[in-house]
C-alpha cells in the first residue's frame, strides 16, 4: 500500500522532463491563440445590437444657397441646424461674425446681408459642427450644448464627455 505513492512520485519526474520538449514546440500553440481572438471577435460582433448598423452616418448638410439682389438666402438652413441638432440663433450668430455681416432667420431659410458663395458657407458649417457639435473626445454627434452658469459646455452622450465651449 505505501508503494503507491512513491510510484506517482517516480512518474511525476518524466513528466517534468517532457515539459522542455513542450516549451519547444510554442510556436505552434500561436495558430490556437488566433483563432481564439477570431472566435471571441465574432463573439463581440454578435453582442453588438443591430441598431449600431442600421444608424446612418452623420453627414454635415450640404448648404443650398442663392443670391438674392445684395443678399444670400440659404434656403434649407433650418434642416441645417435640424440635423447638427441646435439652436438657429446661434448658427446665425456664428455666421454672422465669420461673414463680418447681418444675419436672420425667415421662416426655414436664413439670409444674409451680402453676396457669399456656397463653398466658404459649407466651410464654415463645417468648421461650426467640429466646434460646437463634435465631441471633441470621442468625435460623435450625439452632443447638446448646455449652459452652466456662464459656461457653455458641450456634453456628450456617446461617451458621456464634457467639454467647455467658447461663448458666442
Ligand atoms: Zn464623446
Amino acid at each position: 500500500m505505501p508503494a503507491k505513492p512513491k510510484t506517482s512520485a517516480t512518474k511525476a519526474k518524466p513528466a517534468s522532463k517532457t515539459k522542455p520538449v513542450k516549451a519547444g514546440e510554442a510556436p505552434s500553440s500561436k495558430p490556437g491563440k488566433s483563432f481564439d481572438y477570431q472566435a471571441l471577435l465574432h463573439r463581440a460582433r454578435e453582442q453588438v445590437p443591430p441598431e449600431v448598423y442600421e444608424r446612418p452616418r452623420f453627414a454635415i448638410p450640404k448648404v443650398s444657397a442663392f443670391i438674392q439682389g445684395p443678399r444670400t438666402v440659404i434656403r434649407n438652413f433650418k434642416e441645417i441646424t435640424d440635423t447638427l441638432r441646435r439652436e438657429p440663433r446661434h448658427l446665425i450668430r456664428f455666421l454672422s461674425r465669420e461673414l463680418a455681416t447681418a444675419g436672420e432667420m425667415r421662416g426655414r431659410q436664413a439670409i444674409f446681408n451680402g453676396r457669399f458663395n456656397t463653398r466658404a458657407l459649407d466651410e464654415l458649417v463645417a468648421r461650426y459642427t467640429k466646434e460646437f457639435v463634435l465631441c471633441p473626445i470621442c468625435n460623435g454627434p450625439d452632443t447638446d450644448m448646455k449652459r452652466e452658469e456662464r459656461l457653455l459646455v458641450l456634453v456628450c452622450s456617446g461617451c458621456g464627455g464634457r467639454t467647455p465651449l467658447k461663448v458666442i
